[in-house]
């Protein structure tokens, strides 16, 4: 079988802020590399970077510390974030918003007196969001492209990347089989250095916010390369989707954390304001505990008609709400809902993976040729990731991984692929292409449902058994079930059977270390072991796939810079 081969020094997979950034940070680093960046959308429109809204958490101003920035991160994370890597996030963003705004030209919203504004998010000690109203993505997103478009860099869009694929002696990456969605012809991209930057995204749940092009791609193609992730048991809800009503695909969207940070109310069913209940900072508490108690208000039958609570803006005067929060505004006004004068309907909705690819500061892998950056990677954020640090990772370590690969590259040769590799995952993306069609929405419904409601917001040991065996037998009829002989050309049935096969190991992984997790930490809460555990003993899990089976390893966190209970703030 002859394949189209194509050959670049450095293969970026995903075009959000970690890839971008890869790019414009490479072609800095040595403008005669030849660099391809390959998007399963189109560059500059997909991905979540674009979906940011809040902001990037920075400590620019006065007051405020990079320390304070890095404790807030770490006890956010339940202290089990890789330290190394928390500070490298924390101190790195000083440095990456100025690029933003003095290099791309971000316009970020101003104090009267100049300065960035700064706004208040869940789980901070000081006000360090910096933003653009609430449409911050779309403006990091735009100045970013517009770099990339004019700096002559490759572009393979609507290409699909499927596999990692091995040098022929096994012991580095060689290149990557990518699907020209357009075409459904394979190719084959050879390159001394790939990044992976496809954004993780729990799209394999009932409510999601991540946009539609994520499926976990690059988390499944490193497990099926033998790579390890940690952490996955921690996905992040957020609290507040809307709750538009069946048949719009608008529930599940975000209605920002901001709104709760400026002093919105969640209400119950019964119109009671609930939050104070569970934490004493109320509707500021950290994700974590907001979606948790917003899920057992809810399970305590307290419910809105929709099934979720409602968000309240109002008393904080219409006219400011309209001001302060135009883009939340109108994204209610589309789905018929008055944000500022009348009760909007929220539920928690999967945002976010806080697990991901083992990774090292310098953004290299087990698996040399292999680097890896933004929400495919697990460390940083450890059991919770404030909002903020999000867009904030994919760009600081995105910019990294462009450094680290351009210098990488000028002493590696391109390597020979393992094409046994390309061909046996030529056949198995095939596969369903040769078997009759069935109805993989069923598949797609009843995972959604699995995840949903036995790997959600609250476990049990019962509830994570029984998706162990639903998601067996979910990954055994996906197998067995084809998409007929259909046009290869855009085919979006097609795509989905891949997309699900994804979605279901990785869901996999996030089960089987979820079960492995005897106690509860940020994101990971169990009903059979309510408490955190010891603190001193904390541990991360770590998963491989070996053949068909996953294998599950508890490691302990290294507290290389602050150990519980202690601080490396200075008090003045
Ligand atoms: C609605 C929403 C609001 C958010 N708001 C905030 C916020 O206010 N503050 C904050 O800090 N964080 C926020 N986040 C999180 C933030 O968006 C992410 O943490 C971060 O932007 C991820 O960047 P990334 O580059 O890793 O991935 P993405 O930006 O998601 O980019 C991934 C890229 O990979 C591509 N891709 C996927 N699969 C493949 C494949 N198989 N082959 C090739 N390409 C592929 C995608 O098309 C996309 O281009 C928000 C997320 C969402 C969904």
């Amino acid at each position: 079988m002859s394949i189209a081969t194509l050959e670049t020094d450095i293969l970026i997979l995903g075009s959000g802020g970690a890839g971008l950034f890869a790019a414009l940070h490479a072609h800095q680093t040595n403008p005669e590399l030849h660099i391809t960046i390959a998007v399963k959308g189109l560059l500059g429109k997909c991905g979540c970077t674009r979906m940011v809204q809040g902001g990037y958490n920075v400590a620019l101003a006065e007051g405020d510390s990079v320390e304070r920035h890095f404790m807030d991160t770490i006890e956010g994370g339940k202290w089990l974030s890789d330290q190394e890597l928390a500070w490298t996030l924390v101190s790195k963003a000083v440095e990456r918003i100025r690029e933003l705004e003095n290099e791309l030209g971000c316009f970020f919203d101003r104090n009267p007196d100049g300065t960035v504004h700064q706004k208040a998010f869940a789980g901070q000690t000081f006000d360090r969001t910096v933003h653009k109203g609430d449409l911050t993505g779309i403006e990091i997103i735009n100045r970013l492209a517009e770099q990339v478009w004019s700096r002559g860099i490759n572009r393979l869009e609507e290409h699909r990347a499927i596999e990692l694929i091995h040098s022929k002696d096994g012991k580095s990456l060689a290149g990557v089989l990518m699907l020209n969605m357009q075409t459904g012809q394979f190719t084959l991209v050879r390159a001394k250095a790939v990044l992976l930057a496809t954004g993780g995204g729990p799209t394999m749940y009932k409510y999601h916010t991540p946009s539609g092009d994520k499926s976990c791609d690059g988390l499944a193609m490193a497990l099926r390369a033998g790579l390890t992730l940690r952490d996955m048991e921690m996905v992040q809800f957020h609290p507040t989707g809307l709750l538009a009503g069946p048949g719009t695909r608008m529930t599940g969207t975000v209605i920002e954390e901001g709104l709760r940070g400026a002093g919105g109310y969640l209400l119950n069913g019964n119109q009671e304001r609930f939050m104070g209940n569970y934490d004493p900072r109320n509707e500021r508490a950290t994700r974590d505990i907001v979606s948790r108690s917003i899920n057992s208000e809810i399970r305590a039958g307290r419910a809105t008609p929709n099934g979720g609570v409602y968000i309240q803006m109002s008393h904080l005067g219409p006219e400011n709400v309209r001001k302060q929060f135009k883009g939340m505004v109108e994204r209610c006004a589309d789905s018929g809902f008055d944000l500022t004068n009348d009760l909007v309907e929220v539920v928690p909705t999967a945002h976010y993976m806080m697990g991901g690819l083992v990774f090292k500061k310098d953004c290299s892998t087990d698996l040399p040729g292999l680097f890896a950056a933004g929400e495919d990677t697990g460390g940083v954020h450890g059991a919770n990731r404030l909002g903020g640090n999000g867009v904030a990772n994919s760009t600081v370590y995105g910019g990294i991984a462009g450094e680290e690969m351009a210098h990488w590259v000028s002493s590696q040769a391109l390597q020979e692929c393992n094409m046994a590799e390309v061909l046996s995952s030529i056949k198995a993306h095939e596969a369903p292409l040769e078997k009759p069609a069935g109805d993989i929405e069923i598949i797609r419904d009843a995972l959604a449902e699995c995840m949903w409601d036995d790997v959600g917001i609250s476990r049990t040991k019962e509830s994570l058994l029984r998706a162990r065996v639903k998601l067996d037998q979910l990954g055994q009829q996906l197998d067995q079930m084809g998409v007929g002989d259909i046009a290869r050309q855009y085919s979006i049935t097609w795509q989905d059977w891949m997309n699900l096969q994804n979605l279901i190991l990785v869901s996999k992984s996030v089960t089987e270390s979820a079960i492995s997790r005897e106690n509860s930490r940020g994101s990971h809460y169990s009903a059979d072991f309510p408490e955190p555990g010891s603190m001193e003993d904390s541990y991360f899990t770590a998963i491989n796939l070996h053949g068909q089976s996953l294998s599950i390893e508890n490691r302990p966190v290294q507290f290389s810079l602050v150990k519980p209970g202690e601080t490396i703030l200075v008090e003045t």
